[in-house]
């Protein structure tokens, strides 16, 4: 049999359209850079799985304008700003709050508050913008071979209808296959971390909950009662839900986390029940999905021409609502990478700050939920070597990319994670959010930046901004400039107090929103010190 020919398809392949695969086919395509997205599904999401977005995702989705559109979707779904909240049983005894209100507290920290939306609401809007940006979606298809060479990467995909198969030629891979990557697995690539630790159900049932709701405005209900630990999630009008179940007790208390073994319909029906405390409620189940809670980060990111993205190298506990948060932020970072180095803007190294920048945020935020797996599900696998819980908004936008990329100042402590409320605005960490006044709008000094690189200065740091962009046309890279008082209003400081520049200082952030470099003051020579910036 003669091969199938070879033809280069797209820049970029993306392996699996899922919430990752589609998110970075968005933020590739609103740089410019078309992909093909192969996805084994015959179409978006039909689970819920993840619902909380949280600020970081949401302010990564801004910079693509698919905020407003995201937040109605949510309304839709959901009664935004609800609680998490652990019970006995719904209809039963409260134990604990552990948020009254998923934003409380955190409504100054971002121009984004953390939103509900399923996979399943949220997947369709990330589908329709990759298509308007330039991504090709392919359906019911599975890439089952990849082969890299110097110039690309050839794949071949095999349609799920037993069509031909066809092979095509990328110049990168990104691998968002999920929690058991194939492609990951033929790359060798190990896993670390806890491993699996319970075999889990989604039960997903109707059923009228809402008269043990009551009024309160519930987004996530841990149960913990004598027959078994989970969650709950609702729809928003109350007739249906699901029901995690991550371990079940029997009548002397020895507890079992093989649920999966038994997912009959009257065990199923069983559960539910007791986790309403609603031993008589008529419940009808519509799907079982059974998974297994594991926390585990892959030991690379990428491999060659081939990055890997999401569950497939950072699996963990839903504990948080990080793991998919976590995907769309790898992949936010990968799409602003791939532009430079496809369009010649920057050498294929900028590429290895990839796994460099992001496995530790990647292993960071499973520590993150496997303790809080833990602590809140099964303290019986060891509270002892755990990471200590850092508050869920550090998790969230507080994490620092530590990499070549980023210019370290000489008292740097090391630190890789700090509170986004008190922002430091040293290099590594987010871009601190400040409301500041532009041509007469509102602005969030968010929507600066991420198109290319910027420049922050203060309002005496008259120099800079002219030597910055003197330095990015000799280099060709993109730089947009804003100095305080001049560009935008900022009467207090705030801007230049949170990025920690004082007036003569000057930030330069990269286009994914992190501070690449900052200088304090104009000591010496600022053209040369731009340059070095820019280059690194
Ligand atoms: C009950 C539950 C609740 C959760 N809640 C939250 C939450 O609130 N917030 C949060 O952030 N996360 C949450 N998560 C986690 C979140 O769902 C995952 O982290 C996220 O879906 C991972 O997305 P992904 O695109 O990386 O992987 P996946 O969603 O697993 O997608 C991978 C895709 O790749 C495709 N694929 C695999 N191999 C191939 C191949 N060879 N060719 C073509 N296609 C292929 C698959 O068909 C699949 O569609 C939850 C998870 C569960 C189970």
């Amino acid at each position: 049999m003669s091969s199938p020919a070879v033809t280069d398809d797209a820049p970029v392949l993306i392996v699996g359209g899922s919430l990752v695969g589609l998110s970075a086919a968005v933020f590739l395509g609103e740089r410019g850079i078309p992909s093909l997205v192969v996805e084994r599904h015959v179409g978006t999401a039909i689970h819920p799985r993840a619902a909380l977005v949280n600020q970081r995702t949401m302010e990564n989705y801004r910079s693509v304008g698919l905020e407003e559109e995201i937040a109605e979707a949510a309304a839709r779904e959901f009664t935004q700003n609800g609680a998490i909240v652990s019970v006995e049983s719904l209809g039963g005894k409260e134990l604990d709050y552990y948020f009254h209100n998923i934003n409380e507290g955190v409504e100054e920290i971002s121009p984004c508050p953390r939103l509900f939306i399923t996979q399943i609401g949220l997947e369709p809007i990330l589908l329709r913008k990759a298509g308007e940006v330039g991504a090709e979606v392919q359906y019911a298809s599975e890439i089952v071979g990849l082969e890299q060479d110097g110039d690309g990467v050839t794949a071949t995909i095999r349609p799920r209808d037993g069509g031909a198969e066809r092979t095509v030629r990328a110049r990168y891979v990104v691998a968002a296959d999920g929690a058991h990557s194939p492609v990951r697995e033929r790359l060798g690539i190990r896993s670390l971390g806890h491993g699996s630790f319970s075999d889990s159900i989604t039960i997903y049932f109707r059923g009228n909950v809402q008269p043990l709701l009551g009024d309160r405005n519930l987004s996530v209900v841990y149960v913990f009662n004598p027959r078994l630990v989970g969650f709950f999630r609702f729809s928003i009008d109350g007739d249906a839900g699901f029901l995690v179940v991550n371990a079940t007790f029997d009548e002397e208390g020895n507890r079992s986390v093989a649920i999966g073994e038994d997912t009959s319909e009257d065990t199923c029906i069983g559960y539910v029940r007791e986790a309403l405390g609603a031993p008589d409620l008529p419940v009808e189940i519509e799907n079982v999905q059974r998974w297994s809670a594991t926390a585990d980060w892959a030991e690379r990111f990428s491999e060659g021409r081939v990055l890997i993205a999401g569950d497939a190298v950072h699996v963990m506990p839903p504990t948080g609502g990080f793991g998919g948060n976590c995907g769309v932020q790898d992949a936010f970072d990968l799409a602003w990478k791939l532009q430079y180095v496809l369009e010649g803007k920057a050498p294929p190294a900028l590429l290895d700050t990839y796994d460099t920048e992001r496995r530790p945020v990647g292993s960071f935020t499973t520590e993150q939920a496997y303790t809080r797996y833990v602590l809140r599900l099964d303290p019986s696998l060891g509270k002892e070597n755990l990471m200590p819980i850092v508050h869920e908004a550090t998790v969230e936008l507080g994490y620092r990319h530590v990499s070549e990329a980023i210019g370290l100042e000489a008292d740097d402590d090391g630190a890789l994670w700090e509170d986004p409320a008190e922002p430091s605005g040293r290099p590594g960490m987010r871009a601190p959010h400040v409301w500041v006044e532009r041509d007469g709008k509102k602005v969030s000094t968010l929507d600066l930046f991420c198109r290319g690189f910027t420049l922050v200065a203060g309002a005496g740091a008259t120099e800079w901004p002219a030597a910055a962009q003197a330095a990015a046309e000799r280099l060709g890279v993109p730089l947009d400039t804003y100095r305080a008082g001049t560009d935008f209003a900022d009467p207090s400081g705030a801007v230049a107090h949170a990025f920690g520049i004082g007036s003569e200082g000057a930030a330069l952030v990269r286009p994914d929103g992190f501070v690449s470099w900052r200088a304090r003051a104009a000591d010496g020579d600022v053209d040369a010190a731009l340059a070095r910036a820019l280059v690194r």
